[in-house]
């Protein structure tokens, strides 16, 4: 059993709930505090993107937790903490006061990029995000979306079915490329045009009012697009003030091992916020958050960590789901499964005999089998993953093709 009494989360969000769900369901006893920053309890942001904007949810129906919960820990909202003394095991939060903890673990998430200051440039992280860009996708409203990844695509999606005129900007040509290969990324883009989204290859060079509305210019374009709203889904910046100022490594993220331990042996870091040493990318996704909370709970309790399984994403956008497992960019060779004319198909990433990535379109069950064999050491058939025909379930009796890490 551990030694630790008091663990301390800073950060209100998936990960930091998550943590303190495993460290219970893992035997911990002591104290958990939990400092957010918000004024609202907990809240799933995927939805944000998708219902809420849609205005199918509200705050209460995207809840983490219900209220019987939080008898189980000393949630505080509205408490910001504003420097870190890792040595004393203290946090000092914005209003002065100290809270101590045996571990401290970082779990502050990220901030968006954003490509100016106009309130007219909207960005999509937390429920007050939502709340003043839903009012703004009416019918008829001109909306530029600049960056057409995850939470791009997603708010073009929902602004189109809204029945804006919605224009997407992006300077790849086919964006999520490396990250499930060109199959389902030339699918998945074209699926914008055919709700009547215009898509723009360039980039944002600058983005000016001009009385009533913004105009955005955009490389390669004569005239710059004209908006009444501009989403910006240009990524997050990791939030790694409280770390850096307190002297751990940072680099892309607050540095960790496969614990989820710090450069300072007290303090942890989870979620979006934290990036492996050991891996070559830093994670931005809700399945990450919950698996990298419950890892670090395993360190912080002295017991084995849970299987090592590949990182998983979903999106959603104009009535389909695209999930992804692993990276296509790791892969040597792919194989389809499926037709992609069907519109549900699923794309397989080997490299060296094995499964290295997976990606789908409203094709979960493949997703499922693939999670389970992504990073596994098992050879796998090409002609058997192609043939929509096999239980892939069954090719993860295969034998390994080296001893298991
Ligand atoms: C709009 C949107 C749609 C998404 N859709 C998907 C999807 O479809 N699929 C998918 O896989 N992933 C999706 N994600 C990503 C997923 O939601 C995140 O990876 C996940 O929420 C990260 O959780 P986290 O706890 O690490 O960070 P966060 O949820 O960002 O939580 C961090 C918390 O820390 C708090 N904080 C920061 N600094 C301090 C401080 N100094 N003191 C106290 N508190 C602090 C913040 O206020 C916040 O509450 C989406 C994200 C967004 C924003």
């Amino acid at each position: 059993m551990s030694t630790v009494d008091r663990v301390l989360i800073v950060g209100g969000g998936l990960a930091a709930v998550s943590l303190a769900d495993a460290l219970r369901s893992g035997g911990h006893t002591g104290d958990i505090v939990i400092l957010s920053a918000e004024d609202h309890l907990p809240y799933d942001r995927p939805p944000l993107s998708k219902d809420v904007l849609l205005g199918r949810s509200g705050l209460e129906d995207i809840r983490l937790r219900p209220d019987e919960w939080y008898e189980r820990v000393d949630f505080r909202t509205d408490a910001r903490v504003a420097s870190l003394d890792p040595d004393a095991g203290r946090v000092t939060l914005a209003d002065g006061s100290e809270v101590t903890g045996d571990r401290i673990v970082l779990a502050t998430g990220g901030v968006p990029r954003t490509p100016g200051g106009d309130p007219a440039v909207h960005v999509l992280r937390v429920w007050e995000d939502a709340e003043r860009l839903r009012p703004r996708l009416v019918p008829g409203a001109r909306v530029a979306v600049v960056g057409a990844g995850l939470i791009g695509a997603e708010s073009a999606a929902v602004a189109a079915a809204l029945g804006c005129e919605v224009t997407l900007i992006d300077p790849t040509e086919i964006p999520l490329l490396p990250v499930v290969g060109p199959e389902i990324a030339t699918v998945l883009h074209a699926r914008h045009a055919e709700a009547g989204i215009r898509c723009l290859n360039g980039g944002v060079e600058s983005i000016e009012r001009d009385g009533e509305f913004l105009r955005v210019a955009v490389t390669g374009l004569d005239e710059p697009v004209t908006a009444d709203t501009v989403i910006a889904g240009i990524g997050i910046v990791p939030d790694t003030a409280l770390a850096e100022a307190a002297g751990l490594t940072v680099d892309n993220g607050v540095v960790v091992d496969a614990g989820y331990r710090t450069s300072h042996p007290s303090v942890y870091a989870i979620g979006d916020v934290a990036r492996r040493a050991d891996e070559p990318r830093r994670h931005e996704h809700w399945d990450h958050a919950r698996t990298s909370a419950e890892r670090a709970a395993a360190t912080l309790l002295g017991q084995d960590a849970p299987a090592q399984k590949a990182g998983w994403f979903w999106s959603d956008r104009h009535g389909s789901r695209l999930e992804g497992v692993g990276t296509m960019a790791d892969a040597e060779t792919r194989i389809v499964r499926g037709d992609a004319a069907d519109g549900a198909f699923t794309v397989f990433g080997v490299a060296q005999g094995r499964l290295v990535a997976a990606a789908a379109i409203d094709r979960p069950r493949d997703i499922q089998a693939a999670r389970r064999l992504v990073g596994r050491e098992l050879p796998v058939d090409a002609a058997a993953l192609a043939d929509p025909a096999t239980d892939l379930r069954k090719l993860l009796r295969a034998r390994p093709v080296r001893e298991e890490r």
